[in-house]
């Protein structure tokens, strides 16, 4: 964008809505967490995403402008950034402004309509593009600032009005930001014949200068700081719409050019997505999403009219936001959609679908007109604000959105009476009880007091009693309530604020409880480095830490005993294996009088939380918070929950070895949740278990034959879900292989040490190389289920599997569906012909192996006659003689035949080894999974004896895996030793 930064706009076609997409810098949590740029912009137009799973996907969108803010920068003397040099690509505030901002000053002196609107995932940088942020003026503030700029350079015989209003939608209801009372439900939208919609009583304030617009939206950025802070609406969910009205009258005419722009700062994208509550029974999180679901819906209407498919009806009137933007979407306005993007890789799903978004948007078509009219006058209303003393100590509130932060101070006036509180003002925020904590300015000094049981946290740390405040101390009041402490003028540097963000509160905090990414189990890399998808469950750890507590808060406040807990999810136990390090976020939920527990995702606890909110702001309105309990968020039918997972590794099936074991359950946490006993056999085909004469040495020798093998889940041993409550009950399941159900053990209840004794055999007709690979490398993975009173069991009906003529389950069926095309005949009647034809195959083999093993042994007695013969020759008897003997003699016979057999029963033997050998490395495996799992102590003067335990146990491990190798190569050296003893020509 170099050279062609001062080139004016290329204008699109009038009517068209004119898309630009702007990618971010990382931000800091994105730097964290090692994350690689996935956009890349080759032109003023092009946007090019690259998918992160599947580098050499890329997908190329091409808009109106193309804006690269990643990189390429530096701050100036005054905090702006610009280009680091002139070949920089950097698109800065100015850029942008120059290009889009520009663009809707014309249509407004021109007299059309404008609307400008900013799209995208939270973190985007909508707000920032449309906003700002500091010294980094966005398009809002420099559109009015030089609109008031131009008006002062024009002619005098023209007059010009300029009316600002600022308003946001929450959940489907409007709140008027430039009003300090909230309707009780919002203000309505109404429609006018000549109007169209509008916002009935909306505050619209006449403005005579950029000042006095700067000050109304400080104003409204204040009110709408306050309406987040207190909880029920984090601004990351609400629609800000700033709307000017601009009329130019001109007196010599008796004439009006009205234009109304519309500046919108979208609720962020990323609940657009309906997995946002996946699988969850209640509906997604309120109406929070109605409005953006149903942009998007107008927008693909009109973007389907626009390329001349027919469309019925374009669905306005199905949001609030729709229908104040209709004039703005086929409409007559002058149109621009930003599309903000994150660089980020972790952002690749959410970055595309606003870049798709955008796409359908560009075809939209509107048709804009100028708006003219005969003059009418209005009055002027007034505008006042108190400036408070700077000098005074304050309370900064810090918002998880960066635009809300620092915008309410709270002054702490010095007062003579210790107890007495000083600041009401906090008193109006939720999460805070009506007298939550006394701030005292006494003597120069600052103290916080906590009333009675009310949560406050300094510095990340709880305090009970009286503290004294520092100059830029963090305290939390309830819940999620976040301030930086301002001290006394002589205390303050000129340190940089922006430091203490809401991560840096929420970091303190979860440092302060312990929390951290090496005790949520992160594996290092060797490199010292935690591993980056850990360090996102971290960060998705500690974001999640006070919503939790929010959420536990208004559970208590509406009486629901419920108890909300974050987990982290181990999906080591989910893996096959056994390698996954990969962990996730989830909240355990318990009731507390009945001790029932669910576990919910953490996208479904979001989505509860939303309704959550929306259920206790009716309680706080004094509505009626009363649901039905099917309606409730803090309700669940109750369900099987998953207790944890045992690995059960399959080596020895590849080898024909019974296997018959203890395995542990692991919990997500890594603890043991019970014991199952368990027996893997290989077995005939009628289900007779395979002795050590069927061990084979290479499992390539089983490729293409029948395997028959019987998994037997015996008995399950302390279950510690029954321990804690002897009403419960169990089911285990288990998935083998390429199959698409999963075996469940009938359910047992009421008994902590179930007998279970179920057995299926399955049977591979034709094991392919996949198979035999799958069986050397993977456990299998049985799941423990806790079952609760009035819970549904888990289907334990084996129902549409393929099963052989025995009634065996038929695994490693690939090659076989491959080869079966159900199009022609009954797929169950080709089955049968492919079963026969496998028959017949394998009865050829068999044949083709007799014969070579005839041929064998015909040539090696051959030989051993000719031996035979020689020595005797030497002790002369005669040559012929011997040969009939041989034939002739039974007992000679075997005993030669025992010659020859004998590496057959050296293999024997060196099965046996191979299978004692496979039995200690399956111990060695459980244990290093434990040990991969296992947690550091909460405290830390517990640390060294867990370390010490922990090397003990890494010492245990590697003498256990030095015994058994050198136990193989004992056995390996006795049996080649006897090997070579027996072999006929050995010395
Ligand atoms: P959104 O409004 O989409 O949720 P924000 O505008 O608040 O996102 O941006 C998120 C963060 O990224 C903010 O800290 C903001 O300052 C920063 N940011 C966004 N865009 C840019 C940019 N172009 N240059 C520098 N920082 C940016
Ligand atoms: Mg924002």
């Amino acid at each position: 964008m170099s050279d062609g930064k001062m080139v004016k706009m290329p204008m699109p076609r009038m009517d068209s809505v004119t898309v630009a997409v702007r990618v971010r810098p990382f931000s800091q949590r994105e730097k964290n967490s090692g994350s690689k740029c996935v956009i890349s912009m080759h032109s003023r137009t092009t946007t090019t995403i690259q998918d992160p799973k599947n580098p050499e996907h890329r997908k190329t969108f091409t808009f109106d402008l193309a804006y690269w803010s990643h990189d390429g920068f530096q701050k100036d003397k005054d905090g702006v950034f610009i280009s680091t040099d002139p070949s920089s690509k950097f698109a800065s505030q100015k850029d942008v402004f120059h290009d889009l901002g520009r663009g809707i000053l014309d249509s407004a002196w021109q007299g059309y309509n404008a609307t400008l609107l900013a799209y995208g995932q939270t973190g985007s940088g909508k707000s920032y593009s449309m906003v700002g942020l500091g010294a980094n003026k966005g398009i809002i503030p420099n559109v009015c600032e030089e609109l008031f700029q131009a008006i002062e350079e024009r002619e005098r015989n023209q007059e010009y009005q300029v009316t600002f209003s600022m308003l946001e939608i929450y959940n489907e209801q409007i709140r008027d930001l430039l009003s300090r009372t909230k309707q009780p439900g919002g203000l309505k939208v109404r429609e006018d014949q000549h109007l169209g919609f509008y916002v009935d009583g909306l505050k619209s304030v006449p403005c005579e200068n950029y000042a006095q617009i700067e000050r109304l939206m400080e104003q409204g950025t204040k009110i709408r700081t306050t309406a987040s802070t207190n909880m029920n609406a984090s601004s990351s969910r609400s629609h800000m719409v700033i709307t000017i009205q601009f009329r130019q009258v001109f007196l010599d005419r008796d004439l009006t050019k009205q234009s109304t722009i519309n500046l919108v700062d979208l609720a962020g994208s990323e609940r657009q997505k309906s997995s946002g509550s996946e699988g969850d029974r209640l509906r997604e999180g309120s109406q929070v999403n109605l409005s953006l679901t149903n942009l998007g819906n107008v927008i693909s209407a009109l973007a389907d009219a626009a390329t001349g498919k027919k469309v019925l009806h374009i669905p306005y009137r199905d949001s609030v936001l729709t229908k104040l933007l209709q004039p703005a979407l086929g409409g007559n306005s002058r149109t621009t959609l930003i599309a903000a993007i994150s660089p980020a890789d972790i952002c690749y799903e959410e970055t595309l679908s606003t870049l798709r978004y955008a796409e359908r948007a560009k075809k939209i078509r509107n048709r804009a007109v100028v708006n003219t009219s005969t003059l009418m006058r209005e009055s002027k209303a007034e505008n006042d604000r108190q400036w408070i003393m700077k000098t005074l100590p304050h309370l900064l509130n810090v918002n998880e959105d960066p635009q809300l932060t620092g915008v309410l101070k709270y002054f702490i006036q010095a007062g003579t009476h210790p107890s007495r509180p000083t600041l009401d003002l906090l008193r109006l925020l939720a999460f805070i009880s009506d007298k939550h904590a006394s701030f005292t300015n006494l003597d120069g000094k600052v103290t916080v007091t906590p009333h009675s049981k009310c949560k406050v946290v300094v510095n990340g740390v709880p305090i009970v009693t009286k503290t004294k405040l520092q100059h830029l101390d963090r305290i939390i009041l309830g819940s999620n309530s976040a301030y930086l402490y301002i001290g006394f003028p002589p205390e303050r540097g000129s340190e940089d604020l922006t430091r203490f963000d809401y991560d840096f509160f929420q970091l303190e905090r979860a440092a302060a409880e312990g929390v951290s990414v090496d005790k949520l189990g992160a594996a290092s890399h060797g490199d010292g480095k935690a591993d980056p998808g850990m360090l996102a469950v971290f960060q998705d750890y500690v974001r999640l830490m006070p919503l939790v507590a929010e959420a536990n808060q208004m559970g208590e406040e509406l009486k629901k005993g419920l108890r909300m807990e974050l987990k982290v999810k181990n999906l080591a136990a989910s893996d096959s294996r056994g390698h996954e390090l990969q962990k996730e976020v989830m909240v355990k939920v318990t009731n507390q009088r009945t001790r029932e527990v669910w576990i919910w995702s953490k996208a479904k606890f979001i989505n509860r939380k939303f309704l959550m909110e929306e259920l206790y702001q009716r309680f706080l309105d004094g509505e009626d918070s009363h649901v039905a309990q099917e309606d409730d968020p803090f309700w669940d039918p109750v369900e099987v929950v998953h207790l944890g997972s045992a690995h059960i590794w399959l080596q020895s099936l590849a080898y024909s070895i019974k296997l018959e074991e203890q395995v542990e359950f692991m919990n997500c946490e890594g603890e043991e949740e019970a014991v199952v006993h368990v027996c893997v056999t290989p077995c005939s085909p009628a289900g007779r278990a395979c002795g050590e004469e069927d061990v084979v040495i290479d499992p390539s020798e089983l490729l293409g034959k029948r395997m028959d093998f019987q998994v037997g889940l015996v008995r399950c041993l302390g279950v510690k879900w029954l321990k804690e409550d002897a009403e419960r009950g169990i089911q285990m399941g288990y998935r083998m292989y390429d199959l698409s159900s999963t075996f469940y053990t009938k359910p047992v209840w009421k008994m902590v040490n179930p007998q279970i004794e179920e057995t299926v055999q399955f049977t591979a007709l034709n094991a392919s190389q996949e198979f035999l690979n799958y069986l050397q490398t993977n456990a299998l993975i049985v799941d423990l289920w806790g079952l609760q009173e009035g819970c549904a069991q888990l289907d334990c009906s084996q129902s549409d599997l393929m099963v052989t003529s025995e009634g065996h389950v038929m695994v490693d069926t690939k090659k076989m569906s491959t080869l079966m095309d159900p199009g022609q005949t009954p797929s169950n009647q080709i089955s049968e012909l492919y079963m026969k034809l496998l028959k017949l195959e394998q009865e050829t083999e068999l044949l083709r192996d007799t014969n070579r093993a005839l041929r064998e042994e015909n040539v090696f007695l051959k030989q051993s006659l000719e031996k035979v013969g020689s020595t005797q020759q030497a002790h002369k008897p005669s040559n012929t003689l011997k040969l009939t003997w041989t034939a002739a003699h039974p007992p000679a016979a075997r005993e030669m035949n025992q010659m020859y057999t004998r590496p057959a029963s050296s293999d024997r033997e060196f099965a046996k080894a191979l299978k004692l050998f496979y039995h200690s490395m399956n111990q060695a495996r459980g244990q290093l999974l434990r040990l991969r799992q296992e947690k550091p102590p909460e405290e830390d003067e517990m640390l060294r004896p867990f370390v010490q335990q922990q090397a003990q146990r890494l010492k245990d491990l590697g003498d256990a895996l030095e015994s058994s190798l050198r136990r193989l190569k004992n056995d390996v050296a006795v049996i080649v030793k006897k090997k070579r003893a027996s072999l006929p020509h050995a010395e």
